[in-house]
């Protein structure tokens, strides 16, 4: 059997090829490639998906997360509470601003722990950043309760939760802004950069769509400083195609996870778990195993490719030494990037591939 690549972007192109080429050729023939009618259709299209009034497309993940710190006038002397366990970009959107990022530590789902929140609340607090990290929406229900105690901004990273539900309600719908990025890997994936912010706020959205565009309401007349964070024509144009398909698509990824919670009985192997009332679109499917490289090592060995999600988290990065923290400051993040290990799941795995993963994990 061929290697097992620990993501197969290629397959989700062919899925849809035709679809992909077609719209390619659309925007390649239209002569107009920059903020049009496709970008125009998609924030409408996905607002809509996520169930919001508005939505503003920008060149990537990052840029929706700091721009909407911006917005919301988040910046120095200011202090945003975050998930000790994420990936940087979602500290980095803070941080851009000049706030000060407050480290909460994570459940046993690997969110944000909503009981430990309340105690990081100081009168310099003036936001939350909830990330759904690997496709599951964090507790939604006790968070939401504490924003609206202390009156903070809620802002949510959605890079991982694409189509994630909870309650019932869709993930970026709940707090001011909900930030998405649409990298090639990501649920709903484009074939270069590109991200967006969703709210339910219009003026907040035309603020956006200045912002973006170096702060300019008409052209060449700045209202603001801004940056230069445009979703392109032809990144928009290929995101309505799959934006068609996405149900489908987390199913797909679903069927492959319930696969591997059935499958994978060895008991080295710590599965994740889903959270009542947490939709999961399983972004990521991350095991745990206190032989992390050992395992990684063993299935590498066995022709299938891993990846750690993530192996240090933010606190100990260097790019964030001056904020002064140790190793064993956030000793359950630090566990976590010891121990976490993310199996092969992508658009079109074929049974045979993951019945091959199931069986090599199985006598590990
Ligand atoms: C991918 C990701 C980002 C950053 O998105 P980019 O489009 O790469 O800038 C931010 N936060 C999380 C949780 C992510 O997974």
């Amino acid at each position: 059997m061929k290697k097992i690549m620990s993501n197969r972007m290629d397959r989700g192109f062919y899925q849809y090829e035709k679809e992909f080429e077609n719209k390619a050729l659309e925007v390649l023939h239209s002569g107009w490639y920059i903020l049009g009618k496709e970008v125009e259709a998609f924030e409408k299209e996905f607002s809509s998906y996520i169930g919001t009034n508005g939505c503003v497309g920008v060149a990537c993940g990052l840029d929706a997360l700091w721009i909407a710190f911006r917005l919301l006038g988040i910046g120095s002397g200011d202090e945003v509470i975050v998930p000790s366990n994420t990936y940087v970009a979602s500290v980095m959107g803070v941080t851009i601003n000049g706030a000060t990022p407050v480290f909460v530590e994570p459940d046993e789902y690997y969110n944000i722990d909503a009981d430990k929140i309340e105690e990081k609340i100081t009168e310099r607090t003036k936001a939350v950043l909830v990330v759904h990290l690997y496709g599951q929406a964090a507790d939604m229900g006790k968070i939401t309760k504490l924003v609206h105690k202390y009156n903070l901004k809620l802002v949510e990273d959605c890079a991982q939760s694409h189509g994630a539900a909870w309650n019932g309600q869709m993930t970026g719908s709940f707090g001011s802004i909900g930030c998405f990025s649409f990298y090639p890997s990501k649920n709903l994936g484009a074939f270069g950069d590109a991200g967006a912010m969703v709210m339910n706020d219009q003026a907040l959205a035309e603020e956006g769509k200045i912002f973006r565009n170096y702060g300019s309401d008409r052209r060449y007349y700045n209202k603001v400083v801004g940056a230069n964070s445009r979703l392109d024509e032809m990144q928009a144009g290929l995101l309505r195609v799959r934006l068609q398909h996405i149900n489908e698509l987390n199913k797909e990824k679903e069927q492959i996870a319930r696969c591997y919670l059935e499958g994978i009985t060895n008991e080295k192997i710590i599965l994740p778990g889903i959270r009542k009332d947490c939709g999961h679109v399983w972004h990521q499917f991350v095991v745990r195993c206190s032989e992390q490289e050992r395992f990684m090592k063993y299935l590498d060995d066995h022709g299938i490719g891993t990846l750690i999600h993530y192996p240090i988290p933010p606190h100990l990065q260097k790019a964030y030494s001056y904020l002064g923290y140790h190793e064993g400051d956030f000793p359950i993040a630090e566990q976590y990037a010891k121990e976490v290990v993310s199996l092969p799941i992508y658009y079109g795995m074929t049974e045979e591939e993951i019945a091959h993963v199931i069986n090599v994990i199985n006598v590990f």
